[in-house]
């Protein structure tokens, strides 16, 4: 259910790690041995040191040299050694300044090509995404980096509608690939694939969060390094996993508790690079909107300070983007928008039909024989209960585009109300107060946000609501690259280019 109503970043603090292994940093030196530009220099250092055959690592300490075959057992080296040591040391710390100075954060480095002569001639593309940022909070509650971005860029002043459910994985995957969440296969943030033996997919489980056989589609980190561009990944779902045979050069395991300046200066950082190293894409992303509006409701004055605090953020990042004199387009986006809930109480449906023999996933059920699913299917349809609609799969209403991956479970239950739903409740209410995941058609509170500005933006294009597959088309526009295959149209976002 969790998945279905989006309370799934709210609870606990483990919950606010969703996609991660926790928050445990590995150094840069051991994170990807022999793909990291440090790794590179260490190891042509060690080449060329014939007086340390065995490289950088084995003769740091004093300690290898103690106990290596062969050395005296002298309780302190000698001076020689005590003086290369010294150097190595020195070079060490200086190779480390010097990564320091480069990643700022845990940045995991692929082994990917460098950018090609066509990619050096692009532009620059960050996209940010602002997690649970409703279309209306910038006005709301006020933001002007974001309003100013408005005016001198494209925006989506009733929003942008995300698609269905409009809950985080689903979307910001679809805002990465173009494609419907049905398409891409990342239809909730938990779910069961009947084809892969019931087995449960969760943005939780890094088993499964960083399996790319569980994504369709390119994700455009993946289209760009593909084309010979580089691209970076300051967290975003999807990013840690290998997916159409890619991942970004540059990518961090996701930890929720990693500083909100720090992310910004990465993004800065990798800006830096050499143009060869360069990423041409890179992506940003904030929860604190979407933790303040589960947790306060979208009404609080937590969400109205956190809408302050992410807009100061874009302020800071317009400036220094613009700073780095880079063609750099920059965009704001966010993957849904969030409603105070009318009723707290857990709804469960297993209090309505039988549903012990059905396999279930919050509130996706996947009864595993025709029989089953139509007994389940007819006993909710004939509750008549105004908080829900159940559809056999195949008779979702189109507009939902929820209605052919068995992923999504048959039959499927669509909530009418604000009321959490659930196969199973295990508690009586919900922690949150602020949820979504609902129909953005029936619940405008689901509405996200579009900002855009840059050198190959249109200023003060002002579009009226359209859907977050359009995205991927405009960011291959913005990059000149060719997109694959997905379920924009083009000419959807034609107005908001110069
Ligand atoms: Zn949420
Ligand atoms: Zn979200």
């Amino acid at each position: 259910m969790e998945c279905l109503l989006g309370i799934d970043l709210k609870k606990s603090a483990a919950a606010r790690a969703p996609y991660a292994g926790g928050g445990h940093f590995v150094t840069r030196m051991s994170a990807s041995p022999g793909t990291s530009r440090w790794s590179a220099q260490e190891s042509s250092q060690a080449t060329n040191g014939s007086a340390t055959p065995k490289g950088i690592y084995t003769s740091r300490s004093d300690r290898t040299t103690r106990s290596g075959p062969g050395r005296q057992a002298s309780l302190f080296p000698s001076k020689k050694i005590m003086n290369l040591h010294t150097s190595i040391l020195a070079l060490v710390v200086l190779l480390c300044g010097v990564a320091r100075a480069q990643d700022i954060a845990p940045v995991r480095h692929e082994p990917n090509g460098l950018n090609s002569a066509k990619a050096k001639r692009a532009h620059y593309v960050v996209m940010v995404s602002l997690d649970g940022f409703r279309w209306d909070y910038a006005a709301k509650w006020g933001a002007p980096h974001l309003l100013k971005m408005a005016e001198e860029g494209a925006s989506a002043p009733e929003g942008m509608l995300p698609s269905y459910p409009s809950i985080t994985f689903p979307n910001h995957y679809t805002l990465v690939t173009g494609l419907y969440p049905e398409h891409h296969g990342i239809v909730d943030n938990e779910f069961l694939d009947p084809e892969r033996g019931y087995q449960k997919y969760s943005y939780k489980d890094k088993k499964t969060d960083a399996d790319g056989s569980w994504y369709g589609g390119v994700p455009l980190w993946s289209l760009a390094e593909r084309r010979g561009m580089r691209a970076a990944s300051m967290f975003w779902p999807g990013s840690e996993a290998e997916i159409a045979g890619k991942r970004p050069s540059y990518w961090v395991p996701f930890d929720d508790k990693f500083d909100d300046e720090k992310r910004l200066e990465q993004v800065v950082a990798w800006l830096k690079l050499p143009e060869a190293e360069r990423p041409h894409l890179i992506t940003l992303y904030y929860s604190n909107t979407d933790h303040a509006g589960h947790d306060f409701g979208p009404e609080s004055d937590e969400v109205r300070d956190a809408v302050h605090h992410v807009d100061g953020l874009m302020g800071e990042l317009e400036e220094k983007l613009k700073a780095t004199g880079l063609p750099v387009d920059m965009i704001v986006v966010s993957d849904h928008g969030m409603a105070q809930l009318e009723d707290r109480r857990w709804f469960a449906l297993d209090k309505l039909v039988d549903l012990k023999d059905a396999a279930t996933e919050g509130a996706n059920l996947y009864p595993k024989t025709e029989a089953e699913k139509e007994r389940i299917y007819r006993a909710l349809r004939a509750t008549n209960d105004s908080r829900f609609e159940t559809y056999r799969l195949k008779d979702v209403p189109g507009r939902l585009e929820f209605n052919h991956n068995a992923r999504e479970g048959d039959p499927v239950v669509i909530p009418r109300k604000l009321v959490p739903i659930t196969a199973h409740a295990r508690q009586e209410t919900i922690k949150g107060v602020g949820a979504h995941g609902y129909d953005p058609a029936q619940f405008p509170q689901m509405k996200a946000i579009f900002y855009a500005e840059g050198p190959d933006v249109k200023a003060g294009a002002r579009l009226s609501p359209f859907e977050n597959v359009n995205v991927y088309d405009f960011v291959c526009e913005l990059l000149g690259l060719k997109p694959a295959k997905n379920d924009g149209k083009k000419k959807m976002l034609a107005r908001a280019l110069r």
